[in-house]
This record gives C-alpha cells, sequence and structure tokens, in this order.
C-alpha cells in the first residue's frame, strides 16, 4: 500500500525539464504582426512571457538578427 503512494507523490517532471520549459531566454525576440513593434528580453528568468500588442499575442521571433 504504501509503495502506491509513493508513485503517486512522484513529480512527472524533474527539476531540469521544469527549468528549460520556464525559462526565459535573454535574446529572445516578439513582434507584432499588425503594426510591427518589436520587443526583445534583455534579461532572462524563469517565468512564462506571452506578450500582447494590438490586442493580439505578438509572435516570436526565433531568429531577431534576420529580421529587417
Ligand atoms: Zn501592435
Amino acid at each position: 500500500m504504501d509503495e502506491q503512494k509513493d508513485v503517486l507523490s512522484e513529480p512527472e517532471w524533474s527539476q531540469a525539464d521544469w527549468a528549460s520549459g520556464w525559462t526565459i531566454h535573454v535574446g529572445k525576440a516578439y513582434s507584432c504582426r499588425k503594426c510591427g513593434t518589436m520587443i526583445m528580453v534583455t534579461k532572462g528568468g524563469i517565468g512564462t512571457l506571452e506578450p500582447k500588442c494590438c490586442g493580439r499575442d505578438m509572435a516570436l521571433v526565433e531568429r531577431p538578427d534576420e529580421i529587417r
């Protein structure tokens, strides 16, 4: 009985998985497809980033250096 209890309390994500899934990386950029506003992450951290502009979600820019 005790063994089943241990399985249930086991976290599905390891701490490393959790950190990589929630880390905000410096250099990531988001742009608004409507007005062209772009924002860039200048300081990393842990959390979620869901920028909005013109009432819509901003699009993630994978390689901001290539955008002109
Ligand atoms: Zn906009």
